[in-house]
């Protein structure tokens, strides 16, 4: 890069075109060739990503545990007492210990930094006249940049035009009323928040329009000046991690406690040498210490979080993960995300009666017909009708590859396409009839209006929304030559005839302006005093998907509410063909008239809410969360961040949505599908329950070594198993059995069963019990098998070497138990169903046959060759503890469906 001048020219206080001009730039954009040059120049529009820690300072803080400290303590007495091989294996086993957190805690962070990464901020230019959308990070200086409601500011940016703009600075300025903006320049010496001529990078568009040329991109912005962040790192931590992480010191503190208490009977009470004791003590600590969880719980997260992402759900807040296995109520929109957002007028009625159309997508090729009957061309009332419909609009049709794709709003595609299969050209109409000025759509309104200069040298306004709002502005009926007064009563009935045959419906109208002075079009001048050109019925089938998913849901437990700003009828026909409870329609206006009382009272048994608008969708959730249900709720517009936010769980659309909303979602669908939303509820409720299963899994194997280290003290015998050789377990069924479990796709009903109480903990009574009753069966079993070699005269290597290894296969067949919780696991699948368990199997066999038989683990780890009796008793050790647990479970659940649920 070139050495950057030291100081910009102020850009907030030169006039547009002087900014214009010293950027060498123009109003239409900057050129291919242009873009390309200023590209290498000044390198992609990012800021640098949030430091992350070194290696060596990530791997230094591996070390950074109580499980260390005791360690390296007992590394240290070992050492005074000249155990120079105990020294060096402790010393070592801290280093694999260390490793092996650092790699997995780096992979973690890896597939969690991947998804972020899916997250791209796009922006919309002008570039050679044509308007792109491209990523925010192929921006350079001199681009023309178009601003609309919901963006996020992607470049610091000089403003050209500007139409009711106001700017969230909160980011920049902590500031979080929005400003008011205009392309006015701004005094010289007006400090950040005053220079209302630009608008910064990462900054929201709350309202209005704008157009405005990048003067800094990167981190020569003015956020990368003040060392900001494009994108928020995702700390590592949810209110469950943080849970298990206190949990998991308290348990420390016990354990040391109890070590502490075992030292002392044991050389008190049985006069053991210290030394000797304190080696146990170690054992015991070593034992008992959770010290994987931690980072089995980080990577069964991130496991969960790639594979929402691969069900095209990205996850922005890690506490997500958790919060939708819980998930009770999921609030919608409708269009696009419950339907295919690809629509097609279907139906018109105009003064003249009701048209059909043919035609397929948005494909210019098609028809109007009348009756059945083909026209041949388009009579005059519906003409004026699409004509209307093409120039209020802000869509585009384009070519690419064999097929008619739309750029911009589905529905306005729709009139386009519709216009064409008319007979009229929507280009040539808007070069006869120039656009001067617009009311963008907004679901608040409900209507969009643009005002033209006419070929005859008037003005005109032509409209298009919401049929009850359309013709509440509309005094006469047009479109034949002489008006009539209009009958509202009548055309509101055409529009619920149409809306109930499930079709999305517009109405069009259109007012000459033609004493305005200005070229400004203001709300009230289209209030009243129109005349209505007729009614469009545009059809937007259900996704099939989306159907499928509904009814996932409710096998879920899962209730599914339709939100959406469209008419009342035409949801209801919609929610029937989805598979919704379509009886409750409940329209925005119904809506203001409860208070919030009396919205909750309501709201359980509505299933449809039409007509809403975003604030609705605030007091909607606010009311289900009243009683007592776990929220998802979808939005797209930057109206809809409040209710986002609210919301248990706030699902932005990931094509569709503006930054806002991105913004305040805990998630983001790329696909903008509600069958993603299921696909992340059902990827939540596995990863809860993988959980559940490390946690099931990982607590007897540390609760079974301990109880075998406290019962050798206090029973004054010889420890079956040595405190290096517990290390060792622990070593190798981390790094293989436990992270097995965190794969485990799921059992079958996961989506049959109710959601989980969000306030049911985690270590449940279920849980415990399962934990105490594998613990002591597993040191009871290892005991036995260290006895049985003892007494059969077996020196004490062999006999610990069979205890170390009844252990590990104990473990081993544990695992088979553990991926299904509570059902049988007498399956072919829930023996060979992972793979991610046979590999560990594998692995496994081979680490204790080298453990057993290598001449080096035998000097080390003091252990010795068995004979074939003794595999024997190893493998019905295992086989033992599987059967009893499956036993277990019979009884349980026996239990559970007879007696009184607990
Ligand atoms: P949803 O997204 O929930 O289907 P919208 O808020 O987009 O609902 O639309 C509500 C109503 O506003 C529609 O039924 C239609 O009558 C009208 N409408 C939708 N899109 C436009 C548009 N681009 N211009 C004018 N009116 C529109
Ligand atoms: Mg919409």
């Amino acid at each position: 890069m070139d050495a950057p001048p030291p100081t910009p020219p102020p850009w907030h206080s030169l006039s547009a075109a002087d900014a214009l001009a010293r950027l060498e730039s123009a109003a239409d954009g900057l050129s291919a060739d242009e873009v390309q040059r200023r590209a290498e120049r000044f390198g992609p529009n990012r800021l640098a990503e949030a430091k992350q820690r070194g290696a060596l300072r990530r791997f230094i803080d591996q070390f950074d545990n109580v499980l260390i400290y005791v360690l390296f303590a007992a590394a240290a007495v070992t050492a005074l007492l000249e155990h120079w091989t105990d020294t060096g294996v402790i010393v070592g086993v801290t280093l694999i210990n260390a490793v092996v957190g650092y790699v997995q805690e780096g992979r973690a962070e890896r597939a969690l930094a991947a998804v972020r990464k899916m997250l791209v901020t796009e922006a919309l230019v002008l570039r050679g006249g044509r308007k792109e959308t491209i990523d925010a990070a192929g921006l350079v200086p001199g681009d023309i940049v178009l601003l609309a409601p919901g963006d996020k500011v992607p470049a610091d940016i000089r403003l050209l035009a500007a139409r009711g703009l106001r700017i969230d600075e909160a980011v920049l300025t902590g500031e979080s009323v929005p400003v008011e903006k205009s392309p006015a320049p701004a005094p010289d010496d007006a400090i950040l928040a005053e220079r209302a001529s630009m608008a910064f990078a990462s900054t929201l568009v709350v309202a209005g329009q704008a157009k405005g040329a990048v003067v800094a991109t990167g981190a020569a912005t003015e956020l990368g000046r003040i060392g900001g962040l494009l994108a928020e790192t995702a700390v590592l931590a949810t209110p469950l991690m943080t849970k298990l992480a206190q949990f998991g010191r308290q348990l420390t503190f016990v354990i040391l406690g109890g070590a502490a208490l075992v030292f002392a009977v044991g050389v008190l009470a049985y006069k053991n040498a210290a030394s000797e004791m304190f080696l146990a003590t170690v054992g015991l600590a070593v034992a008992a210490i959770p010290e994987g969880l931690p980072a089995i719980v980080t990577i069964v997260l991130a496991i969960g979080v790639r594979r929402m992402a691969r069900r095209h759900a990205v996850v922005r807040r890690l506490p997500a993960v958790e919060t939708l296995g819980s998930v009770s109520v999921i609030c919608t929109d409708k269009t696009g995300t419950l339907t295919r957002n690809e629509l097609s007028v279907r139906a018109a009625v105009t003064a003249e009666g009701e048209y059909e159309f043919t035609g397929i997508g948005y494909a210019p090729e098609g028809a109007v017909a009348r009756g059945g009957e083909r026209l041949p061309a388009a009579p005059r009332d519906l003409a004026a009708m699409l004509r209307a419909a093409a120039l209020c609009n802000d869509a585009v049709l384009r070519r690419r590859g064999g097929e008619w794709i739309v750029e911009g709003d589905p529905t306005e595609g729709a009139l386009l396409a519709a216009a064409q299969r008319a007979g009229i050209d929507p280009l040539g109409e808007i070069q006869r009839a120039p656009r001067l000025d617009a009311i963008p759509f907004e679901s608040e309104h409900r209507f969009m209006a643009t005002l033209h200069r006419v070929p005859d040298g008037g003005t005109v306004a032509y409209l298009k929304g919401a049929p009850e709002r359309i013709v509440a502005m509309c005094a006469r009926l047009g479109g034949t030559g002489a008006d009539a007064p209009l009958d509202a009563e009548l055309w509101l009935a055409h529009a619920r005839d149409l809306a109930a045959a499930g079709y999305r419906v517009l109405a069009i109208a259109e007012k000459r302006l033609d004493h305005v002075a200005s070229d400004a079009l203001l709300h009230g001048q289209v209030a009243a005093d129109c005349t209505l050109l007729g009614l469009c019925g545009l059809i937007d089938p259900p996704r099939p998907e989306a159907i499928a998913a509904v009814a996932v849901c409710h096998a879920a437990g899962i209730s599914v509410r339709m939100i959406t700003g469209d008419h009342p009828e035409t949801a209801r026909a919609i929610a029937r063909a989805l598979g919704l409870p379509a009886e409750n329609v409940l329209s925005g206006r119904a809506l203001d008239a409860l208070d919030d009382e009396a919205l909750a009272a309501r709201v359980p048994e509505v299933g449809v809410f039409a007509r809403a608008s975003p604030e609705h969708k605030l007091r909607i959730v606010g009311a289900l969360k009243a009683k007592g249900h776990v929220v998802a709720m979808t939005g797209d517009g930057s109206n809809d961040a409040p209710a986002l936010k609210r919301a248990d769980i706030g699902i932005a659309m990931g094509r569709k949505g503006t930054e806002a909303a991105k913004e305040a979602a805990a998630m983001v669908l790329t696909d903008d599908n509600f069958a993603s939303i299921a696909a992340a509820v059902q990827a939540g409720r596995v990863c809860f329950d993988n959980l559940r299963k490390t946690i099931a899994y990982i607590l007897p194997t540390n609760g079974g070594e301990a109880l075998v280290v406290i019962a050798a003290v206090l029973l004054g015998v010889v420890l079956p198993i040595t405190p290096l050789q517990i290390l060792w377990i622990n070593l190798v069924t981390e790094v293989t059995l436990s992270l097995a479990l965190a794969f485990e796709p799921g059992e079958k009903g996961v989506m049959a069963r109710p959601p989980r109480r969000p306030d049911e903990p985690l270590l449940s009574r279920f849980l415990a019990w399962r934990i105490v009753f594998v613990s002591v069966l597993m040191a009871a079993l290892a005991f036995a098998a260290f006895e049985w070699e003892r007494t059969r005269g077996a020196s004490l290597e062999v006999a610990r070497t069979a205890a170390v290894n009844v252990i590990v296969a104990c473990e081993a067949f544990y695992l088979i138990n553990t991926r299904v919780l509570h059902g049988s696991t007498l399956t072919r699948a829930a023996w060979f169903g992972s793979r991610a368990a046979l590999i560990a199997f594998l692995v496994l066999a081979l680490v204790q046959a080298g453990f057993t038989y290598l001449p080096q683990a035998q000097a080390v780890f003091a252990t010795a060759p068995l004979g074939l009796a003794s595999w024997a008793v190893i493998i019905a050790a295992g086989a033992v503890l599987y059967a009893a647990v499956e036993l277990e479970k019979a009884i349980m659940s026996r239990l559970a469906h007879d007696g009184p649920t607990p």
